[in-house]
Protein backbone atom coordinates (compact mmCIF):
# COMPACT_ATOMS: atom_id res chain seq x y z
CA UNK A 1 0.00 0.00 0.00
CA UNK A 2 2.67 2.21 0.98
CA UNK A 3 4.98 1.64 -2.20
CA UNK A 4 2.15 1.86 -4.73
CA UNK A 5 -0.10 4.16 -2.92
CA UNK A 6 -2.95 1.76 -3.21
CA UNK A 7 -6.53 2.11 -1.68
CA UNK A 8 -7.15 -0.47 0.60
CA UNK A 9 -10.87 -1.85 1.33
CA UNK A 10 -10.20 -4.61 4.18
CA UNK A 11 -13.19 -6.57 4.62
CA UNK A 12 -12.56 -8.55 8.15
CA UNK A 13 -14.24 -9.43 11.37
CA UNK A 14 -11.09 -9.08 13.33
CA UNK A 15 -11.03 -6.35 15.10
CA UNK A 16 -6.91 -6.56 16.39
CA UNK A 17 -6.29 -6.58 12.55
CA UNK A 18 -8.64 -3.89 11.60
CA UNK A 19 -6.19 -1.99 14.92
CA UNK A 20 -3.18 -2.96 13.45
CA UNK A 21 -3.70 -1.90 9.47
CA UNK A 22 -6.74 0.18 9.22
CA UNK A 23 -7.00 4.74 8.64
CA UNK A 24 -10.25 4.61 8.76
CA UNK A 25 -13.25 2.06 9.34
CA UNK A 26 -16.90 1.67 8.72
CA UNK A 27 -18.63 -0.63 10.90
CA UNK A 28 -21.87 -2.61 8.62
CA UNK A 29 -24.70 -3.71 10.34
CA UNK A 30 -27.84 -5.46 8.45
CA UNK A 31 -26.90 -3.83 5.28
CA UNK A 32 -26.31 -0.47 6.43
CA UNK A 33 -23.12 1.49 7.42
CA UNK A 34 -24.15 2.66 11.17
CA UNK A 35 -20.63 3.87 11.96
CA UNK A 36 -17.66 5.46 10.08
CA UNK A 37 -14.82 7.30 10.86
CA UNK A 38 -10.95 7.19 12.22
CA UNK A 39 -10.04 3.42 13.77
CA UNK A 40 -8.88 5.52 16.79
CA UNK A 41 -12.38 7.17 16.87
CA UNK A 42 -14.47 3.98 16.12
CA UNK A 43 -12.21 1.80 18.19
CA UNK A 44 -12.30 3.81 21.20
CA UNK A 45 -15.50 6.18 21.38
CA UNK A 46 -17.59 3.88 19.49
CA UNK A 47 -21.06 5.27 19.25
CA UNK A 48 -23.35 2.53 17.86
CA UNK A 49 -24.14 -0.20 20.00
CA UNK A 50 -23.52 -2.58 17.66
CA UNK A 51 -20.08 -1.61 17.48
CA UNK A 52 -20.11 -1.49 21.36
CA UNK A 53 -21.22 -4.78 21.26
CA UNK A 54 -18.49 -6.07 18.76
CA UNK A 55 -15.59 -4.41 20.88
CA UNK A 56 -17.32 -6.24 23.77
CA UNK A 57 -17.39 -9.29 23.19
CA UNK A 58 -13.70 -10.24 21.93
CA UNK A 59 -12.27 -12.60 24.52
CA UNK A 60 -10.07 -10.10 26.87
CA UNK A 61 -6.66 -10.79 27.59
CA UNK A 62 -6.40 -9.79 30.53
CA UNK A 63 -8.78 -11.81 32.81
CA UNK A 64 -11.02 -15.04 32.32
CA UNK A 65 -14.99 -13.99 32.15
CA UNK A 66 -17.03 -16.69 32.42
CA UNK A 67 -18.97 -15.96 30.20
CA UNK A 68 -18.25 -14.11 27.04
CA UNK A 69 -20.98 -11.03 26.16
CA UNK A 70 -22.85 -11.58 22.88
CA UNK A 71 -23.58 -8.19 20.33
CA UNK A 72 -27.06 -9.53 21.49
CA UNK A 73 -26.74 -8.66 24.87
CA UNK A 74 -25.97 -5.05 24.02
CA UNK A 75 -28.88 -4.95 21.23
CA UNK A 76 -31.15 -5.97 23.49
CA UNK A 77 -30.35 -4.21 26.84
CA UNK A 78 -30.95 -1.02 25.76
CA UNK A 79 -30.57 -0.30 29.65
CA UNK A 80 -26.86 0.83 29.84
CA UNK A 81 -26.51 -0.23 34.05
CA UNK A 82 -27.59 -3.46 33.05
CA UNK A 83 -25.13 -3.86 30.26
CA UNK A 84 -22.16 -2.63 32.48
CA UNK A 85 -23.58 -4.65 35.86
CA UNK A 86 -23.48 -8.01 33.32
CA UNK A 87 -20.13 -7.02 31.92
CA UNK A 88 -18.91 -6.63 35.78
CA UNK A 89 -20.11 -10.22 36.51
CA UNK A 90 -18.01 -11.74 33.67
CA UNK A 91 -15.36 -10.31 34.75
CA UNK A 92 -14.97 -12.61 37.50
CA UNK A 93 -13.88 -15.97 37.39
CA UNK A 94 -13.61 -17.61 40.88
CA UNK A 95 -14.80 -21.06 39.78
CA UNK A 96 -11.84 -22.20 37.15
CA UNK A 97 -8.95 -22.84 39.73
CA UNK A 98 -11.10 -24.57 42.16
CA UNK A 99 -12.51 -27.06 38.99
CA UNK A 100 -8.76 -26.91 37.69
CA UNK A 101 -7.18 -28.75 40.45
CA UNK A 102 -9.98 -31.61 40.84
CA UNK A 103 -9.68 -32.72 37.03
CA UNK A 104 -6.28 -33.49 37.39
CA UNK A 105 -6.59 -36.17 40.42
CA UNK A 106 -7.65 -39.37 38.34
CA UNK A 107 -5.73 -41.21 35.51
CA UNK A 108 -5.84 -39.63 32.22
CA UNK A 109 -8.90 -40.12 29.74
CA UNK A 110 -6.04 -39.56 26.59
CA UNK A 111 -2.95 -40.40 26.71
CA UNK A 112 -0.54 -39.26 23.75
CA UNK A 113 2.90 -40.65 23.75
CA UNK A 114 5.78 -40.24 21.40
CA UNK A 115 3.48 -39.76 18.37
CA UNK A 116 4.68 -39.66 14.86
CA UNK A 117 2.56 -39.07 11.68
CA UNK A 118 4.12 -38.72 8.06
CA UNK A 119 2.75 -38.26 4.98
CA UNK A 120 4.04 -39.55 1.97
CA UNK A 121 4.73 -36.45 -0.42
CA UNK A 122 6.53 -38.42 -3.11
CA UNK A 123 6.10 -42.55 -4.19
CA UNK A 124 7.91 -43.95 -6.76
CA UNK A 125 6.35 -46.48 -9.42
CA UNK A 126 7.05 -49.39 -7.34
CA UNK A 127 5.08 -47.78 -4.18
CA UNK A 128 8.29 -46.99 -2.32
CA UNK A 129 8.25 -43.68 -0.61
CA UNK A 130 10.97 -41.60 -2.17
CA UNK A 131 9.95 -38.01 0.35
CA UNK A 132 8.09 -37.70 3.13
CA UNK A 133 7.40 -35.10 5.39
CA UNK A 134 6.98 -35.18 9.35
CA UNK A 135 3.72 -33.49 10.27
CA UNK A 136 3.86 -34.92 13.65
CA UNK A 137 6.98 -35.48 15.49
CA UNK A 138 7.77 -37.33 18.59
CA UNK A 139 4.76 -35.34 20.56
CA UNK A 140 3.09 -37.04 24.00
CA UNK A 141 0.88 -35.17 26.41
CA UNK A 142 -2.01 -36.25 28.20
CA UNK A 143 -5.79 -34.75 28.49
CA UNK A 144 -8.36 -35.42 32.08
CA UNK A 145 -11.86 -35.84 31.78
CA UNK A 146 -13.57 -32.21 32.03
CA UNK A 147 -10.74 -30.67 30.81
CA UNK A 148 -10.52 -28.00 27.88
CA UNK A 149 -6.88 -28.62 26.10
CA UNK A 150 -5.92 -25.68 23.84
CA UNK A 151 -3.75 -26.83 21.28
CA UNK A 152 -2.27 -23.69 19.16
CA UNK A 153 0.60 -23.07 16.89
CA UNK A 154 0.65 -21.36 12.98
CA UNK A 155 -0.97 -22.76 10.13
CA UNK A 156 0.89 -25.89 9.12
CA UNK A 157 2.47 -26.68 12.18
CA UNK A 158 0.40 -29.90 12.43
CA UNK A 159 -2.49 -29.40 14.88
CA UNK A 160 -5.39 -30.67 12.21
CA UNK A 161 -3.07 -34.21 11.60
CA UNK A 162 -2.84 -34.26 15.52
CA UNK A 163 -6.55 -34.68 15.63
CA UNK A 164 -6.94 -36.85 12.48
CA UNK A 165 -4.98 -38.98 14.11
CA UNK A 166 -5.87 -39.54 17.66
CA UNK A 167 -9.62 -40.03 15.70
CA UNK A 168 -7.57 -42.17 14.01
CA UNK A 169 -8.74 -40.85 10.50
CA UNK A 170 -5.24 -41.32 9.67
CA UNK A 171 -2.73 -43.57 10.70
CA UNK A 172 0.53 -42.84 13.10
CA UNK A 173 3.39 -44.24 11.90
CA UNK A 174 4.91 -44.57 15.47
CA UNK A 175 4.07 -43.99 19.20
CA UNK A 176 0.80 -45.21 21.02
CA UNK A 177 -2.59 -43.30 21.53
CA UNK A 178 -4.35 -44.43 24.59
CA UNK A 179 -7.83 -43.96 26.06
CA UNK A 180 -8.81 -44.59 29.12
CA UNK A 181 -5.73 -46.72 29.62
CA UNK A 182 -6.38 -49.09 26.37
CA UNK A 183 -4.17 -48.62 23.39
CA UNK A 184 -6.25 -47.88 20.63
CA UNK A 185 -4.60 -49.72 17.72
CA UNK A 186 -5.07 -53.01 20.08
CA UNK A 187 -9.02 -52.63 19.84
CA UNK A 188 -11.63 -54.87 18.03
CA UNK A 189 -13.71 -53.69 15.18
CA UNK A 190 -16.89 -53.55 17.97
CA UNK A 191 -14.46 -52.10 20.23
CA UNK A 192 -13.62 -49.33 17.69
CA UNK A 193 -17.36 -48.61 16.60
CA UNK A 194 -18.18 -48.00 19.94
CA UNK A 195 -15.32 -45.52 20.50
CA UNK A 196 -16.10 -43.93 17.40
CA UNK A 197 -19.15 -42.59 19.40
CA UNK A 198 -17.03 -41.59 22.03
CA UNK A 199 -15.10 -39.37 20.14
CA UNK A 200 -16.42 -36.77 18.15
CA UNK A 201 -15.06 -34.06 15.80
CA UNK A 202 -16.11 -30.49 14.77
CA UNK A 203 -14.02 -29.42 11.75
CA UNK A 204 -13.58 -25.97 10.76
CA UNK A 205 -15.47 -25.41 7.50
CA UNK A 206 -19.08 -25.13 8.01
CA UNK A 207 -19.33 -24.45 4.46
CA UNK A 208 -18.18 -27.61 3.46
CA UNK A 209 -18.69 -30.42 6.09
CA UNK A 210 -22.51 -30.84 5.45
CA UNK A 211 -23.55 -31.90 2.25
CA UNK A 212 -25.49 -29.79 0.35
CA UNK A 213 -28.34 -32.11 -0.31
CA UNK A 214 -29.41 -33.45 3.13
CA UNK A 215 -31.99 -31.14 5.43
CA UNK A 216 -30.06 -30.27 8.81
CA UNK A 217 -32.29 -32.29 10.58
CA UNK A 218 -31.50 -35.70 8.90
CA UNK A 219 -27.64 -34.46 9.02
CA UNK A 220 -28.24 -34.27 12.82
CA UNK A 221 -29.64 -37.92 13.21
CA UNK A 222 -27.75 -39.64 10.73
CA UNK A 223 -24.76 -40.94 13.44
CA UNK A 224 -27.94 -42.17 15.95
CA UNK A 225 -28.96 -44.29 12.83
CA UNK A 226 -25.37 -45.40 12.31
CA UNK A 227 -24.64 -46.14 15.34
CA UNK A 228 -28.59 -47.46 16.00
CA UNK A 229 -29.04 -45.62 18.53
CA UNK A 230 -33.26 -45.68 20.33
CA UNK A 231 -35.89 -48.24 19.01
CA UNK A 232 -37.32 -46.15 16.20
CA UNK A 233 -36.93 -43.13 13.73
CA UNK A 234 -39.47 -41.13 15.88
CA UNK A 235 -37.58 -41.56 19.16
CA UNK A 236 -34.72 -40.09 17.33
CA UNK A 237 -36.17 -37.70 15.32
CA UNK A 238 -37.70 -36.44 19.29
CA UNK A 239 -33.86 -36.11 20.29
CA UNK A 240 -32.64 -34.33 17.28
CA UNK A 241 -35.18 -31.86 18.04
CA UNK A 242 -34.63 -31.51 21.90
CA UNK A 243 -30.65 -31.40 20.59
CA UNK A 244 -31.46 -28.55 17.94
CA UNK A 245 -33.56 -26.33 20.83
CA UNK A 246 -30.19 -26.94 22.97
CA UNK A 247 -27.52 -25.33 20.39
CA UNK A 248 -30.29 -22.69 19.74
CA UNK A 249 -31.63 -23.86 16.60
CA UNK A 250 -35.23 -23.88 16.20
CA UNK A 251 -36.74 -26.96 15.75
CA UNK A 252 -38.51 -25.50 13.01
CA UNK A 253 -35.72 -25.85 10.72
CA UNK A 254 -35.64 -29.52 10.57
CA UNK A 255 -36.67 -30.10 6.78
CA UNK A 256 -34.47 -27.08 6.06
CA UNK A 257 -30.88 -27.60 3.58
CA UNK A 258 -27.87 -25.96 4.65
CA UNK A 259 -27.37 -23.35 2.28
CA UNK A 260 -30.24 -21.48 3.88
CA UNK A 261 -28.58 -20.72 6.93
CA UNK A 262 -25.23 -18.50 8.01
CA UNK A 263 -21.91 -19.44 8.97
CA UNK A 264 -22.72 -19.20 12.56
CA UNK A 265 -25.89 -21.31 12.14
CA UNK A 266 -24.27 -23.88 10.22
CA UNK A 267 -21.57 -24.22 12.46
CA UNK A 268 -24.42 -24.99 15.33
CA UNK A 269 -25.77 -27.93 13.14
CA UNK A 270 -22.17 -29.26 13.21
CA UNK A 271 -21.92 -28.97 17.02
CA UNK A 272 -25.19 -30.42 17.01
CA UNK A 273 -24.06 -33.82 14.63
CA UNK A 274 -21.15 -34.07 17.14
CA UNK A 275 -22.79 -33.96 20.25
CA UNK A 276 -25.96 -35.91 19.07
CA UNK A 277 -24.04 -39.17 20.46
CA UNK A 278 -23.38 -38.02 23.69
CA UNK A 279 -19.75 -37.97 23.30
CA UNK A 280 -16.68 -38.18 25.98
CA UNK A 281 -14.38 -36.43 24.36
CA UNK A 282 -14.67 -33.50 21.38
CA UNK A 283 -11.86 -32.07 19.30
CA UNK A 284 -13.02 -29.08 17.93
CA UNK A 285 -10.54 -27.90 14.69
CA UNK A 286 -10.75 -23.92 14.53
CA UNK A 287 -14.51 -24.61 14.93
CA UNK A 288 -15.08 -20.91 15.52
CA UNK A 289 -12.13 -19.46 13.39
CA UNK A 290 -14.45 -18.94 10.07
CA UNK A 291 -17.31 -16.86 12.34
CA UNK A 292 -17.29 -13.11 13.12
CA UNK A 293 -16.81 -12.65 16.74
CA UNK A 294 -20.14 -12.36 18.21
CA UNK A 295 -21.46 -15.24 16.78
CA UNK A 296 -18.15 -16.77 17.99
CA UNK A 297 -19.10 -15.76 21.38
CA UNK A 298 -22.12 -17.35 21.38
CA UNK A 299 -20.85 -20.24 19.89
CA UNK A 300 -18.02 -20.76 22.65
CA UNK A 301 -20.95 -19.71 25.08
CA UNK A 302 -22.44 -22.56 24.10
CA UNK A 303 -19.59 -25.32 24.22
CA UNK A 304 -19.24 -23.85 27.70
CA UNK A 305 -22.44 -24.29 28.69
CA UNK A 306 -22.95 -28.09 26.96
CA UNK A 307 -19.69 -28.61 28.88
CA UNK A 308 -21.22 -27.81 32.22
CA UNK A 309 -24.30 -30.04 31.65
CA UNK A 310 -22.76 -33.38 29.68
CA UNK A 311 -18.90 -33.03 31.27
CA UNK A 312 -17.27 -32.92 28.07
CA UNK A 313 -13.90 -32.47 27.40
CA UNK A 314 -12.56 -30.98 24.70
CA UNK A 315 -9.22 -30.51 22.47
CA UNK A 316 -9.72 -26.91 21.69
CA UNK A 317 -7.61 -26.59 18.56
CA UNK A 318 -7.28 -22.82 16.98
CA UNK A 319 -4.72 -20.52 15.57
CA UNK A 320 -6.37 -17.35 18.08
CA UNK A 321 -4.49 -16.92 21.10
CA UNK A 322 -7.04 -14.76 22.99
CA UNK A 323 -10.06 -17.29 22.35
CA UNK A 324 -7.76 -20.03 23.93
CA UNK A 325 -7.21 -18.36 26.43
CA UNK A 326 -10.68 -17.64 27.61
CA UNK A 327 -11.75 -21.05 26.59
CA UNK A 328 -9.05 -23.48 27.72
CA UNK A 329 -7.57 -24.93 31.26
CA UNK A 330 -4.10 -25.88 29.68
CA UNK A 331 -2.76 -24.93 26.29
CA UNK A 332 0.07 -26.91 24.38
CA UNK A 333 2.07 -24.73 21.85
CA UNK A 334 2.92 -26.70 18.80
CA UNK A 335 5.48 -25.71 16.03
CA UNK A 336 6.56 -27.77 13.37
CA UNK A 337 4.91 -31.06 14.66
CA UNK A 338 6.61 -30.78 17.78
CA UNK A 339 5.70 -29.65 21.79
CA UNK A 340 6.75 -26.23 22.59
CA UNK A 341 5.37 -25.97 25.69
CA UNK A 342 2.30 -26.74 27.79
CA UNK A 343 1.13 -25.02 30.94
CA UNK A 344 -2.12 -23.57 32.37
CA UNK A 345 -3.84 -21.01 30.45
CA UNK A 346 -3.08 -18.10 32.76
CA UNK A 347 0.36 -19.49 33.69
CA UNK A 348 1.35 -19.29 29.89
CA UNK A 349 -0.23 -15.99 29.40
CA UNK A 350 1.73 -14.93 32.60
CA UNK A 351 5.10 -16.48 31.81
CA UNK A 352 5.88 -18.25 28.92
CA UNK A 353 8.95 -19.97 29.06
CA UNK A 354 10.35 -20.73 25.39
CA UNK A 355 11.03 -18.23 22.96
CA UNK A 356 8.43 -19.11 19.79
CA UNK A 357 5.70 -19.16 22.70
CA UNK A 358 6.80 -15.36 23.67
CA UNK A 359 6.44 -14.64 20.28
CA UNK A 360 3.52 -16.32 19.01
CA UNK A 361 1.94 -13.96 22.17
CA UNK A 362 3.46 -10.68 21.15
CA UNK A 363 2.08 -11.28 17.63
CA UNK A 364 -1.31 -11.09 19.09
CA UNK A 365 -3.29 -8.05 16.84
CA UNK A 366 -4.35 -5.89 20.06
CA UNK A 367 -6.60 -2.88 19.56
P1 LIG B 1 -2.42 -27.17 10.85
O1 LIG B 1 -3.75 -27.79 11.11
O2 LIG B 1 -1.63 -26.89 12.08
O3 LIG B 1 -2.54 -25.94 10.00
P2 LIG B 1 -1.92 -29.56 9.28
O4 LIG B 1 -1.99 -30.66 10.28
O5 LIG B 1 -3.12 -29.38 8.41
O6 LIG B 1 -1.53 -28.20 10.00
O7 LIG B 1 -0.68 -29.80 8.34
C1 LIG B 1 0.62 -30.06 8.84
C2 LIG B 1 1.58 -30.24 7.68
O8 LIG B 1 1.24 -31.41 6.96
C3 LIG B 1 1.55 -29.09 6.68
O9 LIG B 1 2.87 -28.85 6.26
C4 LIG B 1 0.71 -29.63 5.53
O10 LIG B 1 1.12 -29.05 4.32
C5 LIG B 1 0.99 -31.11 5.59
N1 LIG B 1 -0.17 -31.93 5.16
C6 LIG B 1 -1.41 -31.90 5.68
N2 LIG B 1 -2.23 -32.80 5.09
C7 LIG B 1 -1.47 -33.44 4.17
C8 LIG B 1 -1.71 -34.50 3.22
N3 LIG B 1 -2.90 -35.09 3.14
N4 LIG B 1 -0.68 -34.87 2.42
C9 LIG B 1 0.54 -34.31 2.53
N5 LIG B 1 0.85 -33.31 3.39
C10 LIG B 1 -0.14 -32.88 4.21
MG1 LIG C 1 -5.75 -27.14 10.59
Amino acid sequence: QQKYHMGIIFITHDLGVIAQIADNVAVMYHGEIVEHGTAQQVLHHPQHLYTKGLLACRPPLDSRPHRLLTVKDFLENENEELRIKDSADTSINSQFPILNSQLYKNSPLLRVSNLDVTYALETSIFGKVKKELKAVDGLSFDIYRGETLGLVGESGCGKSTLGRAILQLIEHSSGTIEYEGRRLDHLTAAETKSLRRKMQIVFQDPYSSLNPRITIGEAIKEPLQCHRMFDSDSQRRQRVLELMQQVGLSPEWYNRYPHEFSGGQRQRVCIARALILQPELVICDESVSALDVSVQAQVLNLLNDLKEQYGYTYIFITHDLSVVKFFADRIMVMEKGCLVECASSDELFRNPQQPYTQRLLAAIPRL
